[in-house]
C-alpha cells in the first residue's frame, strides 16, 4: 500500500552501468535525478571479480570496485542515490507513478529504466561455492582467465555456441554440455562449434557437481541422462550459458517487450512505447549484453530524457 507521495524530474531505475552513467548524464544536465539502486546496488558486475575490458582501467578492476567507481562518480555530481527497489509502475498518464518497496510513490516526468538481466544459474550450491572462483556466466568477461587451461560450457542455444567458439580460441579445450541430443542454436553456430577442433560435445548430459579445492574448481561430475553414468571432466573453469532473464516482470502490462521480456525501444535509441518512458542497458539488450555498451546506453537515456523534457518545455510535440 503506497502512502508518500514526492515528485521528481528524473527517475532512474537500478545501478548497473546503465544506471550510473544515465544518473551521470541526467544529473549534469541538471535534472536532479533520483536513483533507486533495486535490491543489488551495482547490478551483475558485482558478482564478477576481475574486469578487464572497460576501456578506462589499463591494469583491470574488480567488478564491485568499478561499480563503486561508478556510483562516487554519479554522486559527485548529486545523484540521490537510494537504496530501494520499484515494486510497481503505473505509465497509463502523465506524470509516471512508480512505486518504492510498495510503500512509497514517486511521481516522475521522465523514468529511466535500467534493472538489467539475470543470468540464469542451474542452481547447484557448488556454482554458487566457486561463482567467480572459476565458475562464471560471462565467458566474454571471464574467459581470458582460464588461457592456455581446460574448461567446460553449459548450455545449447546461440549464447552458449558463440560463447565456445570464444573460449575455444583462448582454452586448450572446451568441453560443450548440451542436456538434449541436439542443440538449440541456430544452424550456422551449430555449424561453427561443430567444426572448431577443440570443442567437445557432450550430448545428453547434465551437471552433476562442480569440483574444487575449496578454492577453486578442479573440475565437473557430469551424468549421461539416458544412461545415468557419471563421470568427471578435469577443467578449470565453469561456464553458464543458458540464458538470461531480464528483469522486467513490473513492466508486464505497461511496456512493449519482446517474446523473452527484453523491453523494445525504437531503434538507434532508449524510447519505450511511453513517452517520458526510457530503457537502457542489459533490459533492453539481449545481444551485446556488455558494461561499456550498457554504459553508453545510459548515456543515451539521459540525452533522450532531458531532450524529451526540453521539447516539454517548449511545448514541442514529441512522439516515441
Ligand atoms: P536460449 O534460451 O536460446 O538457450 C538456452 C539453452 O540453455 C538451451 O539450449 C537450453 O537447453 C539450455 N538450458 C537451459 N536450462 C538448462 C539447464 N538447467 N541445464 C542444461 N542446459 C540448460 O538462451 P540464449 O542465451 O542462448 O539465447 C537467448 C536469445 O538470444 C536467443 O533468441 C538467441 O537466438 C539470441 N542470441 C543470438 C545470438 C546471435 O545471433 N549471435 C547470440 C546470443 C544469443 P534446451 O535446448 O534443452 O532447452
Amino acid at each position: 500500500m503506497s502512502e508518500e507521495l514526492e515528485h521528481v524530474q528524473c527517475l532512474i531505475i537500478g545501478s548497473g552501468p546503465a544506471g550510473y552513467t544515465a544518473a551521470i548524464y541526467a544529473a549534469r544536465a541538471d535534472l536532479k535525478p533520483v536513483m533507486y539502486t533495486g535490491m543489488e546496488p551495482g547490478g551483475q558486475l558485482t558478482q564478477t571479480t576481475e574486469v578487464d575490458n572497460f576501456p578506462g582501467y589499463p591494469t583491470g578492476i574488480t567488478g564491485p570496485e568499478m561499480m563503486e567507481d561508478f556510483r562516487k562518480q554519479a554522486e559527485r555530481f548529486g545523484t540521490d542515490i537510494r537504496f530501494g527497489y520499484a515494486s510497481s509502475v503505473d505509465f497509463s498518464s502523465l506524470p509516471h507513478k512508480v512505486v518504492i518497496d510498495d510503500i512509497k510513490t514517486i511521481t516522475a516526468d521522465t523514468v529511466i529504466i535500467s534493472t538489467g538481466a539475470t543470468a540464469k544459474w542451474l542452481g547447484l550450491p557448488s556454482e554458487g561455492k566457486y561463482n567467480g572462483f572459476g565458475v562464471s556466466a560471462c565467458a566474454v568477461c571471464d574467459g581470458f582467465f582460464f588461457k592456455g587451461q581446460d574448461v567446460a560450457i553449459v548450455g545449447a542455444g546461440d549464447t552458449a555456441a558463440e560463447e565456445a567458439t570464444y573460449l575455444a580460441k583462448l582454452c586448450k579445450k572446451v568441453y560443450m554440455l548440451v542436456r538434449r541430443d541436439e542443440f538449440r542454436a541456430s544452424k550456422a553456430m551449430v555449424h561453427r562449434v561443430l567444426n572448431t577442433p577443440n570443442i567437445e560435445v557432450i550430448y545428453n548430459t547434465e551437471t552433476k557437481e562442480i569440483l574444487g579445492n575449496g578454492k577453486n574448481v578442479t573440475g565437473v561430475r557430469v551424468v549421461n541422462n539416458q544412461t545415468g553414468a557419471e563421470s568427471d571432466l578435469d577443467v578449470e573453469g565453469f561456464f553458464v550459458a543458458i540464458g538470461h532473464k531480464p528483469n522486467t516482470d513490473i513492466f508486464k502490462g505497461q511496456l512493449d517487450m519482446d517474446d523473452t521480456g527484453y523491453l523494445k525501444t525504437v531503434p538507434g535509441s532508449t524510447l519505450t512505447n511511453v513517452e517520458g518512458v526510457f530503457a537502457s542497458g542489459d533490459v533492453q539488450d539481449s545481444y551485446y549484453r556488455q558494461a561499456v555498451t550498457a554504459a553508453g546506453s545510459g548515456c543515451m537515456a539521459a540525452l533522450d530524457a532531458e531532450r524529451y523534457l526540453a521539447a516539454k518545455e517548449h511545448d514541442v510535440k514529441v512522439v516515441s
